[in-house]
């Protein structure tokens, strides 16, 4: 079993108006084969932790850690986050000209396994995967995200979820601007990913739809920069039926 622990994250950015501070200390542990959503009004920084996670450049850590299994994240490369298990959508660039699928995924296997996986198999497991996900095999041949729809981005991300198994993902809105169908199939490969090599998730959501097909263990509710709530998967039951009213509105108002 691995653990990510977050500790008293402290994160700022560096706008035209001055620093602005968005994660006040933040905590959160997470174990191979629990899946945790981290909820919360647009603004409260899901999506600043999700960054912060990947390594980028733009966000300052100003305080508190980011551990694997002990190991220090925040000293490490991006490339090195991606060998030590971490699976970080983002890293990846939005279109790669000249590179086909086949390639970048290969490549990108071979970095993380730190050797090249055996082409037979490897060919096979893509093929397969990208059945089980419903992506047309032509797009093998295609270059990376070139002309992809945004729900044939999200096909692809959770194409590289089987295929690299990582100890743990961070999945931020990865169900923004899916239909139901496509929801449906990206869910299902995520839920592959966790039962086949029991995968910590960390699955940023504002929106209660996708946590239909993805079964929290435990509900984190950000607001402005803190963890707010937490509880178990009634918690997002609950915010599905209140949205997030309650958290906006000053006590005792
Ligand atoms: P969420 O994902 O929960 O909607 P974000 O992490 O995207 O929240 O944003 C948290 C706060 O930090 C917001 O007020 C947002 O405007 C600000 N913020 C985040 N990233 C940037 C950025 N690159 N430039 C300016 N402001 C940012
Ligand atoms: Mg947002
Ligand atoms: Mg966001």
């Amino acid at each position: 079993m691995s653990t990510l622990d977050i500790r008293d994250l402290q994160v700022s950015i560096e706008t035209e108006q001055g620093t602005k501070e968005i994660l006040k200390g933040v905590n959160l542990t997470v174990k191979t084969g629990e899946t945790h959503a981290i909820m919360g009004p647009n603004g409260s920084g899901k999506s600043t932790l999700a960054s912060t996670i990947a390594g980028h450049p733009r966000y300052h850590v100003d305080g508190g850690s980011i551990t694997l299994d002990g190991e220090d994240v925040l000293a490490m490369s991006v490339d090195e986050r991606a060998r030590a298990g971490l699976f970080l959508a983002m890293q990846y660039p939005v279109e790669v000209p000249g590179v086909t699928m086949t390639n970048f995924l290969r490549t990108a296997k071979t970095a993380i396994d730190g050797d090249a996986p055996s082409l037979r198999t490897w060919t096979k497991e893509v093929r397969e995967a990208m059945g089980q996900l419903r992506i047309d095999a032509d797009f093998a041949h295609r270059n990376v995200n070139e002309g992809f729809s945004g729900g044939e981005k999200k096909r692809v991300e959770i194409l590289q979820l089987e295929l690299f198994k990582p100890k743990f993902a961070v999945l931020d809105e990865t169900d923004s601007g899916l239909d139901v169908d496509a929801l449906k199939v990206v869910s299902e490969g995520v839920n592959r990913a966790q039962a086949a090599g029991g995968m910590g998730t960390l699955l940023i959501t504002h929106y209660t739809r996708i946590l239909r097909y993805i079964k929290p263990d435990f509900v984190h509710v950000f607001v402005d920069g803190r963890v707010a709530e937490e509880g178990g998967a009634e918690l997002a039951d609950r915010l599905e039926d209140e949205g997030y009213d309650r958290f906006l509105t000053p006590a005792g108002k």
